[in-house]
């Protein structure tokens, strides 16, 4: 079967496309310019299960127009995945707000315009970000499970990165659910979104390891980096690994129970401090070249405020997620060994 891809080049995309490619799907994937297509091409050695189609700006109305006029008859399965994901930006709606949702709302209505009777199933990549409000995260009495929302408005959003990029991400999902229900009638597939909390792992090919990694990997990297007199923030935030993501977003359209839910892909809590005790224990090398903090003292940040219960997710999914040992390990293994430093 074929299914398509959007935002193929990305750091989450990348897994999901190997993932696919290994259980013998034929995928088309969109990504934003030729050199980022010849690139794609060439890491995957040409596999010739793998098309890809150029698709500059999401936001664009007619952006997926071309591809579903030339691969709508074909395409089963629709995977969404590109979205702006990056702090840096005072142009909230520009940058940010209208690229997620307009680009989710373009390739909704491609598929209505050009595949409503073939395509069966369509993932949304969403995010804890819709789920969780910010000006909440310190209540301990709140609790986030599958069914919460982020309460921020269009307007109220638009005071820093942060909190644009996380409105941005529930607008773009509320504008699909909203579409698959006006549209029930109209159009054949079910709809799945899997919100991920901050992804890290590994780069899918380690010729990606550069200077400054994608957004959440950045924060692995970032505390590599850090100098040894440097004390960790109190920044804490929940995590989940890559591989985990990927295998998520086959479940969610493989399998009839996960039609309709929203997967909340996440394992626990984590701080700088936390990442920091991994790094210092794992990779002797960092000894005396990152801080040290205050070894196992990760709880005393992140254990006050709200959290997050993922239960119904784990159920339906039915693996094991990757331990944030395990994630923290596997990306710094990656990034030190780039740099000659195992
Ligand atoms: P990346 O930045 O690696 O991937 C984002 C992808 O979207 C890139 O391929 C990017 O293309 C593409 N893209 C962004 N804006 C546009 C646009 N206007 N037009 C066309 N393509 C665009 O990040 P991730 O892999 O981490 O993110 C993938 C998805 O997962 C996003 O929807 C993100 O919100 C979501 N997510 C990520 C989490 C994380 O911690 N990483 C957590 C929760 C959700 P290019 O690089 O060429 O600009």
């Amino acid at each position: 079967a074929t299914v398509l891809i959007s935002g193929a080049s990305g750091f989450i995309a990348l897994h999901i496309v190997s993932q696919l490619l290994k259980q013998n799907y034929k995928v088309i994937g969109t990504v934003r310019s030729n050199e980022k297509r010849a690139k794609l091409l060439r890491q995957f050695q040409h596999n010739p299960n793998l098309f890809l189609e150029i698709v500059p700006d999401i936001s664009q109305s007619n952006a997926f127009e071309n591809v579903f006029e030339r691969h709508g008859h074909e395409i089963r399965y629709v995977l969404h995945t590109s979205s702006p994901f990056y702090y840096d930006t005072t142009e909230y709606e520009n940058d940010l707000l209208i690229p997620a949702l307009e680009g989710t709302k373009n390739i909704l209505n491609s598929i209505k315009r050009y595949a409503a009777d073939t395509v069966k199933r369509v993932v949304v990549t969403s995010s804890c970000t819709a789920i969780i409000t910010l000006a909440k995260t310190s209540d301990p009495s709140v609790v986030f499970t599958e069914q919460s929302w982020n309460e921020a408005t269009w307007e109220n959003c638009q005071v820093d990165g942060i909190n644009a990029y996380f409105a941005s991400k529930k607008f773009a999902e509320k504008a699909a659910w909203d579409f698959a229900r006006e549209n029930a009638g109209h159009i054949r597939f079910k709809l799945t979104t899997v919100n991920p909390s901050l992804v890290f792992g590994p780069q899918l090919f380690d010729e990606d390891v550069c200077e400054h990694l994608n957004t959440s990997c950045e924060i692995i990297n970032g505390l590599i980096h850090a100098p040894a007199n440097g004390t960790p923030s109190d920044l804490h935030s929940i995590f989940t690994d890559v591989r985990d993501v990927a295998q998520a977003h086959l479940y969610a359209f493989q399998r009839e129970d996960t039609a309709g839910k929203r997967l909340v892909v996440s394992n626990g809590k984590f701080g700088d401090q936390d990442i920091l005790d991994i790094l210092n224990k794992d990779f002797p090398q960092l000894n005396g070249v990152i801080p040290l903090g205050k070894p196992g003292t990760g709880d005393q940040v992140t254990s006050p405020g709200a959290t997050t219960d993922n239960s119904v997710t784990r159920e339906l999914l039915g693996f094991e997620f990757k331990s944030l040992h395990q994630t923290v390990h596997d990306t710094a293994v990656q990034i030190l060994r780039k740099e000659n430093r195992q």
